[in-house]
């Protein structure tokens, strides 16, 4: 079995291996060494990054049994070759900040807020611990994270060992290992003790920063979104700018976004209740209009600027309450787009349905219904009375 060099030295970058056989992962062939510093993707942590014999890593996955596979882009050296790895440094100690950063957001959440961390995942973009309780609070996930932050400003030391079973029975776990043999302990000096076989800082002060950015249902719990060191780094520096282009918007410090963006929302509101008001009494008299032009055939037709579906089916809807033999032929354009509304009064045969499909295929455009309402929409252009006129005629 391959050895796991980072075990010991999460920081060793460089090592010299052997290849010592040719595997397969996932359809693909890899490379299997005596020793190797490369992490494997496991425990919700992503593999490393970096180069093998000068070959670029393209993944490390480990199997069922535990064998580590190097997927590499080329021919795979053969076996017996000696070469040297390197580990994509960047990539490594972000992971490295993410996973410790992670241990200690679930120390704290079961601290602050008593919530057990029931799983947790560092994706390439989007870290999450998922908790076992139904209701946290942003405020307390805020409490927990600023928890994090000063025991990340304490720079207390971070050991990981693997103890005699003895003294492995006597630890204060947070949680249960899931493996039975060589249980690895990562120890944050005072505050957390988790059984772990990731990378880890070595120290509180390496991993910077912990962000947390939102707290979310999810399935019966809560899901915390979170980052740590150069990412979190990046995250709240991206998103004060975000912020600052907001304020500058509304001509006022940070601090008064979140009121600015209240009056904002209560201005629209009473703005829209009065366009509402104006569409009604719109409607209202644009119905009394197109009643008086209704002669014999009770057949409406007109074209409604800026009409928009809803509007067309309360003018239809008040024609055909006044006069229940009318049929209404009625278009609005939004937005370049022309909608039909075809509806029909209770005393009326017409087939609405029938005709809407005749104008759409006639006019390379899309609607249906049934016979007593039909909607759909048709390119503009044209005058609407002839359009109607055209299909009036391929229904006779
Ligand atoms: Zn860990």
């Amino acid at each position: 079995m391959t050895e796991r060099l980072y075990y010991a030295d999460s920081l060793l970058l460089d090592f010299d291996a052997q290849v010592v056989g040719h595997g397969e992962w996932d359809g693909h062939h890899s490379v299997i060494l005596n020793r190797t510093a490369f992490y494997p993707e496991s425990g919700g942590q992503l593999g490393d990054r970096g180069s093998l014999g000068g070959l670029e890593i393209l993944d490390v996955q480990a199997d069922a049994n535990g064998q580590i596979h190097h997927l590499v882009a080329g021919e795979l050296p053969e076996v017996g070759t000696q070469l040297s790895g390197e580990i994509e440094a960047t990539r490594r100690r972000q992971h490295m900040a993410l996973h410790t950063g992670q241990h200690m957001l679930s120390r704290a959440l079961l601290d602050v807020a008593n919530a057990p961390t029931v799983s947790s995942r560092l994706g390439e973009h989007n870290c999450t611990v998922d908790v076992s309780v139904e209701e946290l609070s942003e405020e307390k996930a805020w409490e927990a994270c600023s928890l994090v932050n000063e025991v990340i400003s304490e720079d207390r030391a971070i050991r990981a060992y693997v103890p005699d079973p003895a003294v492995l029975a006597s630890l204060p776990l947070r949680r249960d290992p899931k493996v039975e043999n060589e249980i690895r302990v990562v120890d944050v000096d005072g505050f957390d003790m988790s059984p772990c076989g990731g990378t880890h800082c070595l120290s509180t002060a390496q991993v910077g920063l912990v962000y947390v950015r939102s707290v979310e249902r999810n399935k019966g719990g809560a899901r915390v979104n979170f980052s740590a060191g150069q990412r979190a780094r990046l995250e709240t520096s991206l998103d004060g700018h975000r912020l600052k282009a907001l304020s500058d918007r509304f001509s006022c410090g940070p601090e008064g976004v979140k009121d600015a963006i209240e009056n904002m929302q209560s201005a629209l509101k009473e703005a829209n209740a009065r366009a509402n008001q104006m569409q009604k009494l719109y409607a209202a008299s644009y119905v009394e209009r197109l009643l008086q032009t209704c002669g014999e055939t009770a057949r409406l037709v007109a074209s409604i600027p800026g009409a928009d579906p809803a509007l067309l089916k309360q003018l239809s809807q008040q024609v055909v309450a006044k006069r229940s033999d009318a049929v209404v032929l009625l278009a609005g354009v939004v937005d370049g787009n022309r909608n039909v509304l075809i509806a029909r009064g209770e005393n009326s045969d017409f087939d609405c349905g029938r005709i809407m499909k005749i104008l759409g295929e006639q006019n390379n455009g899309r609607g249906g219904g049934r016979p007593e309402l039909a909607q759909g929409r048709i390119p503009t252009g044209g005058s609407w009375d002839d359009l109607v006129q055209a299909a009036l005629e391929a229904l006779a």
